[in-house]
């Protein structure tokens, strides 16, 4: 790769100013919000139109440089870390955003913030549902690229079921438009599905064309706590105070029916539940060892109808106490403690790493269960939190004496084989990226990853996107 040479013609293509090769940029561009840590990549462009990035390409197509597409830099797994130096693209420039209520769309460019997407839409009486806890950072480019979901996924589902359009830019140089404005449309190829999730390895996101919903009338939050008997595997035959009583991944699954507008239910165990509680200012009542936030979404009178019903059937089947909230600024409060959960974990040890693996929802209890199990067996505190009502959880591994990594690396595979075991997967939300493409095999069989090894040639046959991605393949010295 002659990278002096592609950074002169870049910028002679892009406009003075598009590269910086400062040390100061560099180092602020090679690193996610996950614990990869890779050398800073030689410099970052910055795009500021899909011409930009199809003139970036051509030049990195000819002079053999890798290009790694970066939107906000809030991914868990590396994936906007240039692996194998090279470029960085950065979109955040290109933030145009419309909101079309008359066609229930949003056309945004890649670097559009989610939250600044959220609230345009709800003033116009419209609800972009996807709700990943870093909304404030994330920008539009990166939640499609990697299929971002959040806590109303449980109603509302992840980014991929309000994706209605693309415009992409192929490795190639090649501009093209993908799908539309329409609600739907069946014809040829569903290509933009394929981009949907494809974690910057296919080609860049310059525009997307989302989905709109009604914003909802009103929102019920609730606090649910559970005391040691259903936190751990009780069953509804468990001798206690109410024999209806259910353990929690039992309870979570059947809440729909109590409430089937159910939008979120999020998990806190004993340790997250105290991070939480504190942060937020909340007393956790005595005996409880979890917690479930719920939220029930619709118009006035279900919500009024499902909320209640949702706290007495939680009462009955064994929950030591539920508080409805009902003030919006403790409501916030309350999300503000979900959001930082991941940052407060941080500072517990000297040493984190999250994983964010799935279940078929009849499996949470065993995957509640498998936490306990591995923190026991290789002596590591594994707290574990989340998007319970989606069978998705954050499993954290503490650990402060370096001598304990083999044991954790043991343990986040056992974790990884117990999860496919129960029919999950090895991510939920945060996709593949650098530091769990060790991990893809567990999953799935080679030649099914082989498969997808040739879907990527056909898109990028050079190999320059995103190199080491999904796939493995790169070499970073601090994963
Ligand atoms: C506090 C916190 C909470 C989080 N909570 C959630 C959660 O609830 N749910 C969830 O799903 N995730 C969550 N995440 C992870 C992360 O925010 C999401 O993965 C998000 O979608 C990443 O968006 P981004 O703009 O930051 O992407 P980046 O980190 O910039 O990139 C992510 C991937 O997308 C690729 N990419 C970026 N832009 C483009 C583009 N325009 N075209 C093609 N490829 C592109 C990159 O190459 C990379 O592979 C959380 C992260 C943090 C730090």
């Amino acid at each position: 790769m002659n990278i002096d040479a592609a950074l002169i013609e870049i910028e002679r293509a892009c406009g003075s100013g598009s590269v910086r090769t400062d040390e100061a940029t560099r180092v602020l561009y090679s690193a996610d919000a996950s614990e990869a840590v890779c050398p800073p990549p030689d410099a970052v462009v910055f795009a500021h139109s899909p011409k930009d990035v199809a003139r970036t390409f051509a030049v990195a197509q000819a002079r053999g440089v890798p290009v790694t597409p970066r939107s906000g830099g809030t991914g868990k797994v590396g994936g906007s870390v240039a692996a194998q130096g090279g470029i960085v693209l950065a979109l955040e420039g290109m933030h145009e955003l419309d909101v079309c209520p008359q066609d229930w769309a949003a056309v945004c460019g890649p670097g559009v913030v989610l939250g600044d997407l959220h609230r345009a839409a709800e003033a116009e009486n419209c609800l972009y549902p996807p709700d990943p806890g870093s909304l404030a950072t994330c920008q539009v480019g990166g939640t499609v690229a990697t299929n971002a979901a959040g806590p109303s996924a449980v109603k509302y589902g992840a980014t991929a079921g309000y994706v209605l359009g693309l415009q992409v830019v192929w490795p190639d140089g090649s501009i093209h438009r993908l799908g539309g404005r329409t609600q739907k449309r069946v014809s040829g190829y569903d290509l933009v599905s394929l981009m949907v999730g494809s974690e910057g390895t296919l080609g860049v996101i310059t525009e997307a064309t989302l989905r709109l919903m009604p914003k909802p009338e009103s929102i019920a939050t609730l606090r649910c706590y559970w005391g040691a008997a259903n936190s751990s595997k009780g069953t509804s035959s468990s001798k206690g105070a109410s024999n209806k009583r259910a353990s929690i991944g039992a309870w979570i699954q059947r809440a729909r029916l109590h409430a089937p507008d159910l939008r979120c239910a999020e998990l806190f165990d004993a340790t997250t539940l105290s991070i939480a509680s504190h942060h937020a200012g909340l007393s956790i009542p005595r005996g409880a060892e979890a917690m479930v936030l719920f939220e029930v979404d619709g118009d006035e009178a279900a919500v009024a109808h499902q909320a209640p019903r949702l706290a007495e059937a939680a009462l009955e089947h064994g929950a030591l106490d539920v508080v409805v909230e009902e003030q919006a600024a403790k409501r916030a409060r309350l999300w503000d403690a979900r959001r930082s959960i991941s940052d407060a974990l941080r500072k517990q040890a000297r040493h984190k790493l999250s994983e964010d693996v799935v279940v078929p929802l009849s499996r949470l209890d065993d995957l509640i269960a498998a936490c306990r199990e591995l923190s026991e067996e290789y002596g590591i505190v594994i707290p574990a939190y989340g998007h319970a009502g989606d069978g998705n959880l954050h499993v954290n591994f503490l650990w402060d004496d370096e001598g304990q990594r083999p044991a954790v690396n043991q343990a986040i595979r056992a974790l990884f084989e117990r999860t496919v075991e129960m029919g999950g997967a090895v991510s939920g939300e945060h996709g593949i990226g650098l530091l769990k493409a060790p991990f893809l095999s567990v999953e799935q069989p080679e030649p099914l990853i082989e498969l997808q090894r040739n879907i990527k040639r056909v898109f990028d046959p050079r190999g320059i996107l995103n190199p080491g991605k999904i796939f493995g393949g790169a070499s970073c010295p601090g994963c």
